[in-house]
């Protein structure tokens, strides 16, 4: 038995076997039964006959013509699709370590990799690129084009434990989330946007393990708790139904409930609490939660890893105007896509890990392809007839990108004979956002803080990184600066400012944002009971007191002491024994 500690990001424990998916290498790992060997090998063996044909193919076309000298490239390719080293290890693989064959062809390549990589002469060390290719090209035909992480994670008998080096929001949302029991990654931060998909999900998670999707072997038994952090991997079998008693057990929904409608300080200060939703099966929720609408749609999960281009301006308009009737009369606030470039690029994923270049993202992106962004404002401006809308820019960066945007957005208004009623805010989630929001608050009807984004562009810190998670600190006086300074200039403009970052759903933390001079945030709606619990407990004279005084601090571990030891006193204060 072996424990793992990592960050519990989203509650309840789970029980399983391990299903390992490492994306660096886009491959997923899991064990097969002893009856399927054969088939994983046949598969292996077909994938190769269809990888020579194909490179057979190539070949022949680019032999007459100009490159023909390439031809002697995918021809060496083909000669390297028979060396055993390939696919002869990766059949061994599969027998020997009962693993599926995609996995078996990634683990020889990886062998054969190192095996290029150490060598003395560059030439040879060069072709390790076309083993990659050849390995990707097996991979590929194994995968049938459309055998997504879904339909081989049904391969697998019982619950599973989804154990990933890191899980991007795409791939998540393919899941059959009846089969895996909770997930774990070696990535990660509090912030990270599975473990809010987790959360909505109501499934445990636990994100920046370090390094368990390599030691944690495909098929063992773990059992996982995610308001621990704790990754049992390998337990006794009394260990196990300790836990399938406590995974029996109703998840999260804390039973909290509260009314819908406006919440109050002690001193009767109003504070608005809207959802965060990513997935329309959250509105479920949403009225048992008491959130006054949605706060923020993150509208690039309706994507589910599809091509942007392949999801059409109707439907797109079919799902906004659902999301706005099941909320109206409650209005919806809707984010473009935040996607960055590799989640829009077409070429074939590769087998190294390629780290996401920070830069053309969010709207940047969107002005950098015109079309994607026009469809999608049509859509919104279209929905927008059947209930309150706001449409959200994220990722704004310069005052020019929101002139441009908001002038795409009334030509679609224009076009479709709109009445252009619509509130256009922008997303403050970069220091230079922050630090130009007088000049930005002119250009739009409201601001967003969103802190995830905001801490990490501020510290240098990615939030997806596990070697820095420990530096992504919400607390740095640097970040509590930024939050002041928006919300003033908002002030100044008489533009709302709400705040939309995880930072919000921190019970410990919203008396301090109050403090700031923030009224409105949007959450993930699982927290918002306890938030609002919260609120109508404190008074704004209070909480500006603490502000006051926190922002004389020149520390995130002083703060974070001095707001601990003010919320234990208040607590002492108001407990009925006292
Ligand atoms: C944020 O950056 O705070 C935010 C809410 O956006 P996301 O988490 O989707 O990047
Ligand atoms: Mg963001």
């Amino acid at each position: 038995m072996e424990r793992l500690k990592g960050i519990g990001v989203s509650p309840g424990v789970a029980v399983g076997r391990a299903v390992v998916l490492t994306q660096r290498s886009e491959v997923m790992r899991f064990p097969i039964p002893p009856d399927r060997v054969e088939r994983e090998v046949q598969a292996l063996k077909e994938a190769r006959d269809q990888s020579r044909h194909q490179l057979q193919d190539i070949s022949a076309r680019v032999s007459h013509g100009p490159g023909s000298e390439l031809a002697a490239l995918f021809d060496a390719q083909i000669l390297m699709l028979d060396d055993p080293m390939l696919v002869g290890n990766a059949e061994q693989i599969i027998r020997t370590e009962r693993v599926n064959a995609a996995w078996a062809v990634h683990r020889a390549y990886e062998g054969l990799y190192e095996l290029f990589a150490s060598m003395e002469d560059p030439y040879l060390r060069e072709r390790e690129n076309d083993i990659a290719d050849v390995a990707g090209r097996l991979r590929m035909n194994l995968r049938h084009g459309a055998r997504g992480p879904r339909e081989l994670l049904s391969q697998i008998d019982g619950p599973a434990v989804l154990i990933a080096d890191e899980l991007t929001a795409s791939v998540a949302a393919q899941l059959d989330w009846s089969r895996v029991q909770g997930f774990a990654t070696d990535a990660g931060s509090r912030t990270y946007h599975t473990a809010i998909l987790a959360r909505s999900l109501k499934v445990p998670a636990i994100v920046g393990l370090h390094d368990a999707s390599l030691r944690v072997a495909a098929g063992t038994a773990v059992v996982l708790d995610g308001t621990t952090g704790e990754l049992v991997v390998a337990p006794p079998p009394d260990v196990i139904d300790e836990a399938h008693r406590r995974a029996a057990r109703p998840r999260r929904r804390s039973g909290l409930h509260s009314e819908p409608g406006p919440v109050v300080t002690r001193d009767g200060v109003r504070v608005r609490i809207e959802a965060n939703i990513e997935l329309l099966e959250d509105l479920e929720y949403l009225n048992e939660s008491g959130a006054e609408g949605v706060g923020l749609y993150r509208s690039e999960f309706m994507l589910s890893g599809r091509p942007l281009e392949s999801v059409t301006e109707d439907e797109q308009y079919a799902m906004y105007r659902s999301l706005i009737e099941q909320v109206a009369p409650q209005p919806v606030t809707i984010r473009t896509f935040d996607l960055d470039e590799r989640q829009i690029s077409h070429e074939h994923p590769r087998y190294e890990r390629r780290r996401t270049r920070p830069g053309l993202r969010g709207l940047r992106l969107g002005l950098a392809n015109p079309a994607l962004l026009r469809t999608q404002l049509r859509a919104l401006v279209r929905a927008a007839a059947h209930g309150p809308l706001r449409i959200m820019f994220p990722f704004v960066t310069a005052v020019e990108e929101v002139r441009q945007a908001r002038a795409m957005l009334i030509e679609a208004e224009a076009d479709l004979h709109s009445t252009g009623s619509i509130k256009v805010g922008a997303m403050i989630e970069v220091p230079s956002a922050a630090l130009a929001a007088d000049l930005l608050a002119p250009t739009v009807d409201f601001f967003t803080i969103g802190t995830n984004d905001l801490i990490q562009y501020c510290l240098a810190v990615d939030r997806t990184d596990d070697r820095v998670s420990d530096l992504y600190e919400p607390l740095h006086p640097a970040v509590l600066r930024l939050i002041r300074l928006v919300r003033r200039a908002a002030s100044r403009c008489r533009i709302p400012v709400s705040l939309c970052g995880e930072m919000a759903s921190d019970p410990a933390l919203v008396g301090l944002l109050i403090g700031l001079g923030l009224t409105e945030f949007s959450m993930t709606p699982g927290a918002i009971p306890i938030v609002r619990q919260v609120v109508q407990e404190l008074s704004l004279a209070e909480a500006r007191r603490l502000a006051g005084h926190v922002l004389r601090l020149a520390t995130a571990a002083e703060i974070e002491q001095y707001l601990f030891d003010a919320l234990a006193a208040s607590a002492i204060q108001r407990s009925p024994s006292s």
